[in-house]
């Protein structure tokens, strides 16, 4: 696996593959690799010739009062990984790389329709650093295709439709949520998590599929689904932050004309804030 670390040379190996004729699939990611990101490359590797991974901690995205400064880096395991699972191109850019002048007064991408609600509401400012830093990694790359996790549900929709606002010339592909054996979604901030408080965690889920199960037997009070998922997330040790049962096209919340849905659940527990979601076919 090569690793680039500059625009340049990324612009470079990718034009070179480009030339040969091949399809470029791009995984955009954080570092701190685990199998839900493995699970993304194997997607990827499904759609397209070459894959390339980005490894980017982004600082635009994260709030004055999150773990910017404390966010796990094991880069060396990580370029082990993305080789073990031949990816031909790491893309690796420092932050003066990405934001030369910093990041402050940057121009940024803003989805208005999906920034405000559910994660933005309580992270002002989150989806518009993603989008502007996925946009730019978008220019960058310039891939046919990009995979994303539905683990971030949210994201995965803003990215949608940030896409078709701009008319950017790539396809999004959703790929399903990797999970531990008692159901947490995996994710890199669960290193922040206790042995203990990993088996608490999976309690998320649990209420997930406990309120799917609900819905799809005919329990259509929605705000009383959320009050009872709060009681009990509150009551194993959670900080519920949020637990919305909405439409799976506009996030709004769920009317009962709505037939495609998905809760998106997120929580505090101990260190970590922790995010999941179940879809719901009616
Ligand atoms: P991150 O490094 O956390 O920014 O995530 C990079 C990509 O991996 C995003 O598209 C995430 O949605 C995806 N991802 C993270 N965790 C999982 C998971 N458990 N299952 C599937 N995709 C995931």
């Amino acid at each position: 696996m090569k690793t680039v670390y500059s625009i340049n040379d990324a612009r470079d190996s990718i034009r070179s593959a480009k030339t040969q004729g091949r399809t470029i699939v791009f995984v955009p990611t954080m570092g701190n690799l685990h199998d839900g990101h493995l699970s993304l490359v194997k997607k990827a590797r499904e759609v397209a010739d070459e894959v390339v991974v980005s490894i980017y901690v982004n600082q635009l995205q994260f709030g004055p009062n999150e773990d910017y400064d404390s966010y796990p880096i094991t880069f060396e395991e990580d370029q082990a990984l993305l080789n073990a699972h031949d990816v031909p191109l790491l893309f690796a850019p420092s932050s003066h790389e990405i934001y030369p002048e910093g990041a402050e007064h940057h121009t940024v991408v803003r989805v208005d329709a999906l920034d405000g609600m559910h994660c933005g509401k309580s992270r002002p400012g989150f989806f518009t650093g993603i989008a502007t830093v996925v946009a730019k990694l978008f220019n960058i790359v310039q891939p046919n295709y990009a995979v994303f996790g539905e683990k971030d549900f949210q994201q995965l929709c803003i990215i949608r439709k940030m896409v078709d606002d701009l008319m950017l010339p790539l396809e999004i592909i959703g790929a399903p949520i990797a999970r531990a054996e008692n159901g947490l979604a995996l994710s890199s901030r669960n290193g922040y998590l206790s042995e203990e408080e990993k088996q608490t965690a999976a309690i998320l889920w649990q209420t997930l599929i406990r309120a799917r199960k609900a819905i799809i037997a005919g329990d259509r009070d929605y705000d009383a689904l959320h009050r009872v998922a709060f009681v009990k997330l509150a009551r194993a040790g959670f900080k519920p932050d949020y637990f919305n049962i909405v439409s799976r096209h506009t996030l709004q919340p769920a009317t009962l004309d709505d037939k495609e849905l998905v809760i998106l659940a997120a929580a505090g527990l101990g260190r970590a804030r922790l995010i999941d979601n179940i879809q719901i076919d009616l």
